[in-house]
Order: structure tokens, then sequence, then C-alpha cells
């Protein structure tokens, strides 16, 4: 049989989102023509997310000037947390046992990619550690967890930025290890987390 043209050009937008197959496309298509009220909600849902931007300081998601990490006071500002994506930063929230900052790259070191040093979200993290910028931190950073993922460009990162923080004198430490090697830290359960957390390791400087 046909489907109507506007229902498959529906399907179709929702297949090309990750984590959606064609079966879970149909379905999710059905239930938004059939539920309006769902539909309704999703599109309002959409359209105000549209007004999120990066953070200028972590590269978290923001709606105000800065995001909600970075302007908790609450927050342990002597400890910064680098992870490649928001994804990984959700998954360390999750696992409720990180009180610090973070920042997020965009990606890992991959040169076969094209992907350097300048490619990723790094000027304002040295900017960060800067003497001038750590009165608008509102403290000095005492630690740098390299919260990468267990991946070759993950591992190539944070060896990369040991080797800038020693340079600073800044203490960098590496997830301990029992995440899912080659894997990224979204897919890691909240108890594995908490224990990479934990049992974190010092780098030598
Ligand atoms: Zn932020």
């Amino acid at each position: 049989m046909r489907y109507p043209e506007r229902l498959l050009k529906l399907i179709r937008a929702l297949s090309g989102l990750p984590g959606v197959g064609p079966k879970s496309a149909q379905k999710l298509g059905l239930h938004l023509v059939q539920q309006k009220d769902a539909a309704k909600e999703l599109l309002q849902a959409l359209e105000a997310a549209q007004s999120l931007h990066t953070c200028p300081v972590c590269g978290n998601l923001a709606e105000e000037e800065l995001c909600p990490i970075c302007t908790d006071p609450d927050r342990d500002r002597q400890m910064i947390c680098v992870v490649e994506g928001i994804n990984d930063l959700m998954a360390l929230e999750r696992s409720g046992e990180y009180n610090g900052l973070y920042h997020v790259l965009g990606g890992a070191l991959n040169p076969l990619e094209g992907v350097g040093p300048e490619q990723l979200n790094l000027a304002s993290f040295f900017k960060r550690l800067n003497s001038g910028n750590r009165e608008a931190l509102g403290a000095e950073v005492r630690e740098v967890i390299l919260a990468t993922s267990m991946t070759v460009e993950g591992e190539a990162t944070a060896g990369y930025l040991a080797e800038q923080l020693a340079q600073r004198g800044i203490a960098a430490t590496r997830l301990a290890y029992g995440l899912p090697v080659g894997g990224s830290l979204e897919y890691a359960d909240e108890v594995t987390l908490a224990r990479a957390l934990e049992n974190r390791r010092r780098l030598a400087e």
C-alpha cells in the first residue's frame, strides 16, 4: 500500500535521528499524527530548545549566558572534568559522584580525520587555566580530571592534555579502568562511572 506523502516525510525525518531505526521511526510517526496533543507539545519543546547555545566557558548547553553548572555556587570550582561530548557530561552527572566543573571538547584528537587541537574546544580551556582568568573562575584550578573515552583517540587526547597541564603545574588525573575499553562514557552505568571517578589515578607530571 502507499502511505500518505506527509507521513512518509515525517518518518524519513525521524529515521534520520540518532538511535532511531526504521521501525521506531514508523511507530513514532504514526503516534505523532494520531496524538495531536503529544505532537503539539513536542513541537513547542523543539522550538524552545532552538534558543539553547553553547556555554562560552565550558562548552555545555546553556539558556542563560552561562550554563547552569558554571553558575552553580555549590560546585567545586577548583576541579574541571574534561569530556568529549555533552552526552558524557550527562552520564557523569547521573552518577551523582562529581561536583566540580566541566569542559566539553566537542570530540577527540584524530589526526587521520584531520582533528587536531585547533579543531577542539581548547582555546577556552587554556584560557580557564591561565592565571588571569582564575579570578573569573572564582578559584585556582587544583585538579583536572581527563574523562575522555577509552578509545585510541580518547587516550591520545588525554595524553596531550596531561602534557599541557604538566607544563602549567596543574594536577591531571585519569578515570580508572573498569570503563568499557573502546567505548564512550555515555554507555557506562552510574555505578561503574562512580567507581571510575573515585579510583581516578594521578598522571605523572
Ligand atoms: Zn558552562
